[in-house]
């Protein structure tokens, strides 16, 4: 503390000697300073609820905001859906064809959801090869709908190894599953509940009843 004291005393002090334009580059490099701080902190804030394999919202993005917008979504009575996505046969892929062809299916799965949903909807990476749509202002029909679209676009992309990628995934809504007293987790439950559903009866499908 007293070597930063005295410094800061004997920069006072050469400050005084400075010349005009030697403070105005000194306020120049301040003031850059200041914006690249301001810009590392927004890229820092992101990145640090995104996943940077898909560009969706990582299990961060869920703890820091998804409880508000449940009980926006309650407070309001705005419809709330949520859909739980789990790709088909997923390790088959990976073990048949690598790492890396499995991580390019997960990427173009992020950029067609990104493409696909609204900015009201919340996509978050929940881990692995399992994505968490969050719907604010549609039912389980719409929301529904749409999850069907993401598989179709999905299993139209050519990876280039004949088989065609598929996905099943579980979808509850609040307030047709739940009344008012519903949590985030139980309407997650469900869908889960639903997905798992999905797998048993074939693949390849959205269930949403
Ligand atoms: P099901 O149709 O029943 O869902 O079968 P599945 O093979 O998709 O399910 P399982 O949960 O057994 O496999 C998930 C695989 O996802 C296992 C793991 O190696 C792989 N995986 C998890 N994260 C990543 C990742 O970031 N990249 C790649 N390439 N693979 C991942
Ligand atoms: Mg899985
Ligand atoms: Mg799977």
């Amino acid at each position: 503390l007293e070597r930063n004291k005295s410094s800061l005393e004997s920069l006072k002090k050469r400050i005084g000697q400075f010349t005009f334009s030697e403070f105005k580059i000194l306020g120049n490099l301040l003031v850059n300073l200041a914006f690249e701080i301001s810009t590392l902190r927004e890229r820092l804030e992101r990145e640090a609820i995104e996943d940077p394999l898909t560009g969706l919202y990582n299990r961060n993005f869920l703890r820091k905001f998804a409880g508000s917008l449940v009980s926006l979504a309650k407070r309001e009575r705005i419809p709330f859906t949520v859909a739980v996505i789990d790709i088909d046969d997923f390790k088959k892929i990976n073990d048949t064809y690598g790492h890396a062809k499995g991580d390019e299916v997960l990427r173009t799965l992020g950029k067609i959801i990104r493409n696909r949903l609204r900015t009201s909807d919340a996509p978050v990476r929940m881990g692995g090869e399992e994505i968490l749509l969050m719907f604010f202002n549609a039912n389980k029909k719409e929301a529904s709908s749409v999850v069907e679209e993401i598989k179709e676009r999905l299993s139209e992309v050519d990876f280039g190894f004949g088989k065609r990628v598929t996905f099943s995934a579980g979808v509850a809504g609040f307030p047709e599953d739940f009344g008012q007293s519903v949590t985030l987790e139980e309407l997650v439950e469900l869908a889960d509940e639903r997905l798992y559903k999905a797998k048993r009866s074939g693949k390849n499908r959205v269930v949403w009843m």
